[in-house]
């Protein structure tokens, strides 16, 4: 039997009340306030972008910020420009030119070491709202760094504070610790189709 367009609006409207019913439920039994670590990993664009991005918002609400940048492009990226000014941040990218390109075993470990002591000072800083450690994933991909260092230094962090971590792949350590965790996957880059890499969407 055909349905009028009444009753096909009946019915919508009962799926949607439903739906809100649900989600409401889920909404009142959320009820810890605290802050959380979020990861970002994947092989699609957006990671750094969206940590940034969240950074902003939470710079928007007052809050204070530190980042550490675990890996440099060639060049001085806009978000280093822009957010390293702002008094609320506090901006940091690993030291020795750790590149995508340059590949120094000895040198990385040691400039990984200096990176991570700045990072686990904003992880006990009881005045630092969000932290950003941006493409630290790979320091445990390269074996620079101890992740079991980076899970105790999480763990034991200020309850209010925020943090976001970026980088392709992580070690299972990281994925089982943190509260969110979101796998952006690549569908298509305008790179494959011949674009060249820009100021402002890139870097
Ligand atoms: P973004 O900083 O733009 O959010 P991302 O952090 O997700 O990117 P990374 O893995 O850190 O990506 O790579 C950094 C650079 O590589 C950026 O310039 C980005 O545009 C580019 N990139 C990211 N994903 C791809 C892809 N699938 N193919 C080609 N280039 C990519
Ligand atoms: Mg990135």
């Amino acid at each position: 039997m055909e349905r009028t367009p009444e009753q096909q609006a009946q019915i919508e409207m009962a799926k949607r009340l439903k739906k809100k019913e649900v989600v409401d439920k889920k909404i009142a039994a959320a009820t810890e306030e605290r802050g959380v670590s979020i990861l970002l990993t994947g092989n699609g664009k957006g990671k750094s972008s969206s940590a940034f991005g969240t950074m902003a918002r939470a710079l928007g609400h007052g809050h204070k910020a530190t980042v550490v940048q675990f890996i440099k492009g060639r060049k001085e990226t806009g978000e280093q420009l822009f957010f390293g000014q702002h008094p609320q941040v506090s901006f940091h990218v690993m030291g020795h030119g750790f590149t995508w390109e340059t590949r120094d075993p000895e040198l990385e470990q040691q400039a990984a070491h200096q990176a991570w002591e700045v990072a686990k000072q904003a992880l006990a800083d009881e005045n630092v709202d969000f932290v950003l450690l941006d493409e630290i994933t790979y320091m445990y991909k390269y074996g620079y760094l101890d992740v079991a260092d980076l899970v105790a230094a999480l763990a034991q962090r200020p309850a209010h504070q925020n943090v976001m971590m970026t980088g392709r792949t992580a070690p299972r350590e990281l994925l089982d610790s943190v509260d969110t965790h979101s796998k952006i996957a690549n569908e298509r880059h305008a790179f494959e189709g011949g674009v060249k890499a820009q100021p402002g969407i890139e870097w």
